[in-house]
C-alpha cells in the first residue's frame, strides 16, 4: 500500500484532535465577552433606573413644593377669615379653606405614593448594583479559569499541529493545493473515510473501480464531495 494513503487514517485523527483544541481555546474568549456583554446591559438597566428615579424624586418633591404653597394659602385664607366682617365672606372663604383643605388631603396621599415609589427606584438600584457584581464575579472567575487552561491547549495544539505538518509532508505535491482548499473548507474533515463503500462526509457510493485503486493505496478524493478518502481500518 502506498505511503500517503495508510497514514490518512492517523493523520485525520490529528486533525480532528487539532480540531478540538483550537475550540476549546476559541472558547474561552467567546464565553468571556458574552458574560460581558451581559454585565455591560445590566448597568444600562442600572443607569436607567437612576434615570428614573430622578424623574420619581423631582415628581415627589414639586407635590411637597405644591402641599406648602397650598397650606401657607389656608394659612393666608384663615386669617382672611377671623377678620371676615359679614356673613357671606365668612362663607365664602370657609368654603374655600374647605376645598383647599381637601386638594390638600388628595396631595399628601399622591406625595406618599411617589416617596413609595422613590422607596421602590432605591431598592430597584441596590438590587441592580447587586447583580452586577455577582456578573463581575463570574467574569473574574472564567477569566482566571480560561487563562489557567490556556497555555496547556496552546502547547498541545503546537504539538499537534507540528504532528500535522509531518503528515503534510507525505501528500503528493500535485494534490496540495487541493488539500489546502479542502482544509480551509472543512476543516478536520478534510478527509473522509469510506465504510460501506461509501463516503462518511457526503454518503456518496464509492465505484467498483475506485474501491480498487482505493484499496490498491491510491489517494482518491470522493467524486461528490472532493474530500480525501481513505478506506477505514477494520
Ligand atoms: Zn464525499
Amino acid at each position: 500500500m502506498d505511503k500517503t494513503t495508510s497514514l490518512l487514517p492517523d493523520m485525520h485523527q490529528v486533525h480532528q484532535k487539532l480540531e478540538a483544541a483550537r475550540k476549546k481555546l476559541d472558547r474561552g474568549p467567546r464565553i468571556i465577552a458574552t458574560q460581558e456583554r451581559l454585565r455591560d446591559q445590566k448597568q444600562e438597566e442600572r443607569d436607567s433606573l437612576k434615570t428614573k428615579l430622578i424623574d420619581l424624586r423631582k415628581t415627589a418633591d414639586g407635590k411637597s413644593l405644591q402641599l406648602k404653597s397650598n397650606e401657607a394659602k389656608i394659612q393666608d385664607l384663615q386669617g382672611k377669615l377671623n377678620a371676615s366682617t359679614t356673613n357671606k365672606e365668612y362663607e365664602i372663604i370657609s368654603s374655600q379653606i374647605a376645598a383647599d383643605n381637601m386638594a390638600n388631603s388628595v396631595l399628601e396621599d399622591e406625595i406618599l405614593e411617589a416617596l413609595e415609589k422613590v422607596d421602590q427606584g432605591l431598592q430597584a438600584i441596590a438590587d441592580a448594583e447587586e447583580a452586577i457584581k455577582t456578573q463581575e464575579e463570574l467574569i473574574k472567575k472564567t477569566v482566571t479559569e480560561v487563562n489557567a487552561s490556556k497555555p496547556g491547549l496552546e502547547e498541545q495544539a503546537a504539538t499537534l499541529a507540528a504532528e500535522l505538518a509531518v503528515f503534510e509532508k507525505e501528500i503528493p505535491g500535485t494534490m496540495m493545493d487541493h488539500y489546502r482548499r479542502l482544509v480551509g473548507a472543512h476543516g478536520a474533515s478534510c478527509l473522509t473515510a469510506v465504510e460501506n463503500d461509501a463516503c462518511t462526509s457526503c454518503y456518496a457510493i464509492v465505484a467498483p473501480q475506485e474501491k480498487v485503486q482505493l484499496n490498491m493505496g491510491k489517494v482518491m478524493l470522493c467524486r461528490s464531495c472532493g474530500r480525501i478518502m481513505y478506506q477505514q481500518k477494520s
